[in-house]
């Protein structure tokens, strides 16, 4: 099929959640991807932060096409090699002793928000059911997630809101202080704001969390949807920032492209979800399991999290350099490949430009560029970007 016919067809027939695309895309390729009309594309939005190996790693092809060949379901009412396998994994290399697996980041908010609640009760501390969020926040597009998502235009015709949630502004420790009270069970907070338009907290702040968590026996929860796997320079956004939570949710590059999500938490309140409380039936199953592990073996195996971190300061450097021409980019934000490009004009049609001139990224909170290239970039894909990126700047 054209774009055209694939655009008409979708169109018709797909509710539309997600308006108008510039591109339908059917190909891809480490960090390239080819639209349907053969054009090819620099992929820097990485599937939204999804495809940390790029496009069909070959690991990861070969992982899914065994399991394929082998079982591909059976549900959580058996053992799953691969889940248990991945689960080994994932704590062997983290400070955390159990999880749980689940399909998408906010099923994964969503497990961290019940355990939150049942373990606040399981230790006696009835009445305590509140979770203190972030103004710019993103957790998700459920119901409680997008009660958490601490953002008007989400709740907009779905109220009422799931009781429970306070807001308060990011990166400001008195206003959380001020806002602990009697009900609190627990903060929940991204590490890095992304979707808010890449917001680094002053250093000091997630540790001052930990501190207000500590001295008030709430629970910290990190949602690592978009930090996790390694995107930051460490596996996991917490150890990358230095600070540990009780709870930390992953989904995106989890699966190096297919649906997975998983919760860790500390063995004492993994404790709390005892049989029969929580549950998914496709969550960590045997397919999406082993293309997680091929993925995470991966960027274990090529220390993909020291290279992102080169990466991160190579590309950093460019778009700074890209400032003493264009006077419209305001700064750089962000960590490891987690980028923000800051401009003083509307971002959306500078985003739009770079995708006409082969680049894929998007427009966040209006003036940011936001960019999540697979980890295994070099720099030659690096200055392809910024080449675009001033390109589109430039007309
Ligand atoms: C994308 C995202 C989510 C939601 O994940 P889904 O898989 O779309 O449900 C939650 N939190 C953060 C930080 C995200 O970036």
């Amino acid at each position: 099929m054209t774009t055209t016919e694939i655009k008409a067809t979708a169109t018709k027939y797909i509710i539309n959640t997600y308006g108008e695309r510039q591109l339908a895309l059917v190909r891809g390729e480490g960090c390239y991807v080819w639209d349907a009309d053969g054009k090819r594309y620099l992929d820097f939005l990485g599937g939204i932060a999804v495809n940390g190996l790029g496009h069909c790693h070959q690991r990861v092809v070969a992982a899914i096409q065994k399991q394929a060949e082998t079982l591909i379901h059976v549900s959580n009412l058996y053992y799953i090699e691969p889940q248990a396998q991945l689960a080994k994994t994932l704590i062997d290399n983290s400070t955390m002793d159990q999880c749980f697996f689940c399909n998408s980041g906010a099923e994964a908010n969503e497990a961290a928000i019940k355990l939150a609640r049942k373990y606040t009760k399981d230790q006696g501390r009835t009445g305590r059911f509140e979770i203190i969020t972030m103004e710019h926040s993103f957790h998700g597009r459920t119901l409680a997630t997008i009660t958490a998502t601490a953002q008007p235009k989400y709740h907009k015709g779905f109220e009422p809101m799931v009781p429970g949630f306070r807001y308060v502004p990011f990166d400001d420790l008195d206003a959380v202080k001020a806002t602990i009270g009697e009900q609190t069970c627990a903060i929940m907070v991204e590490p890095i704001q992304s979707e808010g338009g890449v917001n680094v907290p002053r250093p000091g702040y997630l540790a001052g969390l930990r501190e207000l968590c500590d001295a008030h026996h709430l629970l910290l929860i990190f949602d690592e949807v978009q930090t996790a796997m390694g995107r930051l320079g460490k596996l996991f956004g917490y150890q990358a920032v230095g600070v540990e939570p009780d709870i930390l949710t992953m989904a995106k590059s989890l699966g190096g492209g297919v649906p997975i999500g998983a919760m860790l938490t500390k063995a004492h309140i993994a404790e709390s979800f005892s049989p029969g409380t929580h549950a998914s039936t496709f969550g960590g199953n045997p397919l999406v399991s082993a293309a997680a592990l091929a993925t995470l073996q991966t960027i274990l195996d090529e220390n993909l999290t020291d290279h992102a971190v080169a990466m991160g300061r190579y590309f950093t450097e460019q778009l700074l350099k890209l400032r003493e021409r264009f006077d419209v980019i305001e700064g750089v934000r962000g960590q490891g490949l987690l980028m923000g490009l800051i401009l003083s004009i509307d971002g959306k049609p500078a985003a739009a430009r770079c995708i006409e001139n082969g680049l894929l990224t998007i427009c966040t909170m209006d003036h940011v560029l936001r960019f999540l290239p697979p980890l295994n970039i070099d720099e030659s894909h690096i200055d392809e970007a910024v080449q675009i990126i001033a390109k589109s700047l430039a007309g």
